[in-house]
């Protein structure tokens, strides 16, 4: 049996690859980048019958160079990077994979709200260093319990926390404008649909979980973040475009809002040296929001497991429309 090449459109660690190969299925033979040469990447593709990729853009002049082509896979689920008109055209379908980002986007979520709340790398940081803050950081953290959690967009991710933070016993309110839910999925998931200025004005923690669109794009603002309250803090796990950081950094810097958890930016990475690396009030992370070992695993076999459909003959899964 021949095997189907898959390129992994990325690069990462020896210790991740090691993990893609346990999980690659014999009927596909995986090609991993050994450079960062464009060169060698536009030659592999020329052998790619699929692509899997992570957050690489993905252009009309890529698939010029991929004429084997029969799927993109990507490992998540934000595919604002990849060109989907030239992908129609050549009629290949670009799938997502959801399979473990939600898990893992939720649980991430709540840990940037709960170190937020206690302080903790505040707490670490002082305490490594000598200070010891058992009294000084009394009055500066709180308890998640009773808090109003917004969260602005409500699709996977938006419920994973959603259902997550219930066990906290917090209120939690929603905007979506593109989302009706029945009387059993407000009931399961306790939540409350609001207007997207409530939100802001209600809530104690907003958190993001919108796609990167026209629509999207700084959402938050300086209009929004005036919205939201003094002593509110702002969850941003979604992309960093959803933001316009400018503002958020000197409505930090003010303190108009408490502060801000981050798990994306506009760049990534954030350059050394960033303004938001320099304050006392962010917890900030490096994209890491779906991308423990579990999620990892479960993506690649959702995603190997797609191809093999293909290969089959079968309709891949979770196709974006109109690809
Ligand atoms: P989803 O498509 O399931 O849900 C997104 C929701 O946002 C939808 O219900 C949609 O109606 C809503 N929405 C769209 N425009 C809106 C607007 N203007 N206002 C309010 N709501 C709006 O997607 P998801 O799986 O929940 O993921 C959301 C985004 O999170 C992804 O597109 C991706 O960019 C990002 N993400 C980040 C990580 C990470 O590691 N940090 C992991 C997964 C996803």
């Amino acid at each position: 049996m021949a095997a189907h090449t898959v390129l992994y459109w990325n690069r990462a660690t020896p210790e991740v690859y090691a993990v893609m190969r346990e999980e690659t299925p014999p009927e596909l033979r995986l090609l991993l980048l050994e450079s960062d040469d464009p060169a060698e990447a536009r030659a592999r593709l020329a052998e790619a019958e699929f692509l899997l990729v992570a957050d690489w853009a993905v252009t009309a002049a890529d698939l010029e160079s991929a004429p084997r082509l029969r799927l993109v896979q990507h490992q998540g689920v934000g595919y604002e990077r990849i060109d989907t008109a030239a992908l129609a055209a050549r009629k290949v379908p670009l799938c997502l994979c959801p399979a473990g980002t939600a898990t893992g986007v939720g649980e991430h979520t709540l840990l940037l709200i709960l170190a937020l709340l206690k302080k903790l790398v505040v707490a670490h940081t002082a305490l490594v260093e000598g200070r010891w803050l058992q009294w000084g950081l009394r009055t500066e953290t709180r308890d998640l319990d009773g808090k109003t959690l917004g969260l602005v967009g409500f699709g996977r991710t938006g419920r994973a926390t959603a259902r997550r933070a219930r066990g906290f016993d917090v209120r939690l309110v929603a905007h979506d404008p593109y989302v009706r839910l029945t009387a059993a999925e407000r009931a399961e998931l306790g939540v409350e649909l609001v207007g997207r200025e409530a939100l802001f004005r209600e809530a104690d923690i907003v958190c993001l979980h919108v796609p990167l669109t026209a629509e999207t794009r700084h959402l938050i603002n300086r209009e929004t973040l005036g919205w939201m309250k003094p002593t509110a803090y702002l969850v941003n796990i979604s992309r960093g475009g959803v933001v316009d950081q400018d503002a958020l950094v000197e409505a930090l810097r003010a303190r108009r809002i408490a502060g801000a958890g981050l798990d994306v930016f506009s760049p990534e990475p954030l350059p050394p040296g960033h303004p938001l690396t320099t304050l006392d009030n962010v917890v900030l992370t490096p994209h890491l929001g779906a991308g423990t070992l579990d999620a990892f695993r479960a993506k690649m076999r959702f995603a190997f497991e797609n191809m093999r459909r293909v290969v089959r003959g079968d309709p891949p899964l979770e196709r974006v429309p109109g690809t």
